[in-house]
């Protein structure tokens, strides 16, 4: 009986982690990819758009595109792909913030 509550309890452990972790990566996507039109992830897909910039110094939070409600949002709306981008994201449309 111990060894079936044990069983049980690592189950729903797990089960709790990956919930966890799916939360986390839902956020660190900045946006939910299943709430997006298909033209915006079509968007998203054709420019490349990736939620972490392989190069640091070329991130949405240094694009002009890029358009926070206030300094250091790590989420804003991209007015390229007319949707929220992570400020660490990047895509090929980037441009340098003036
Ligand atoms: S245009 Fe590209 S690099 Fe610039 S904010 Fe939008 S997704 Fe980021």
């Amino acid at each position: 009986m111990a060894s079936c509550d044990r069983r049980r309890f690592i189950t729903y452990g797990l089960r709790a982690s990956a919930l966890i972790l799916a939360s986390a990566s839902a956020r660190a996507a900045c946006v939910d990819p299943d709430e997006m039109s298909g033209s915006v992830q079509s968007m998203r897909e054709s420019l490349e758009y990736t939620d972490s910039a392989p190069d640091a110094s070329q991130a949405c939070r240094d694009c002009a595109y890029f358009k926070p409600v206030k300094t250091g949002d790590s989420c804003a709306p991209c007015e390229v792909l007319t949707s929220p981008v992570s400020a660490s994201g990047h895509c090929v449309s980037w441009t340098k913030r003036s």
